[in-house]
């Protein structure tokens, strides 16, 4: 599959990888909106949010405990925003599950 994340979860493209365990993997955006922003992933393909099964229901629930864990090492002490785009209207780029973790300043109050 000629998918860009799933390249990177297996090494094929580099990263800054900032997490990494069997199932998920954090590592910085390219093109950083925040001071601090770090990707985080499930290395199993799934398409979106939108496209989320029960049988996704562990690599979710295990990339959000995992979540503080990594805002914990990036020194978010003060705060983070986690935001997950779906579909054309909120501009997802990379059709592959991912959550934004945006930190390491005052974020704007808008989010959009
Ligand atoms: P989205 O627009 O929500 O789909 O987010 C995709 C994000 O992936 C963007 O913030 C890009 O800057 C980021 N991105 C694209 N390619 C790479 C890459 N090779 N390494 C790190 N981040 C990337
Ligand atoms: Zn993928």
């Amino acid at each position: 599959m000629d998918c860009i994340f799933c390249m990177i979860a297996e090494g094929k493209i580099p990263s800054t990888k900032v997490y990494e365990d069997d199932k998920i993997l954090a590592f910085r955006d390219i093109n950083p909106q925040a001071k601090v922003h770090v990707l985080v992933i499930p290395k199993a393909h799934i398409g979106s949010v939108d496209e989320l099964k029960e049988e996704n229901v562990d690599v979710v629930s295990h990339i959000f405990v995992t979540i503080p864990k990594i805002a914990k090492s990036l020194g978010l002490s003060s705060g983070y925003r986690v935001i997950s785009n779906v579909g054309p209207d909120a501009c997802q780029s990379v059709h592959h599950i991912h959550f934004h973790i945006l930190g390491g300043e005052q974020l704007a109050e808008k989010m959009c």
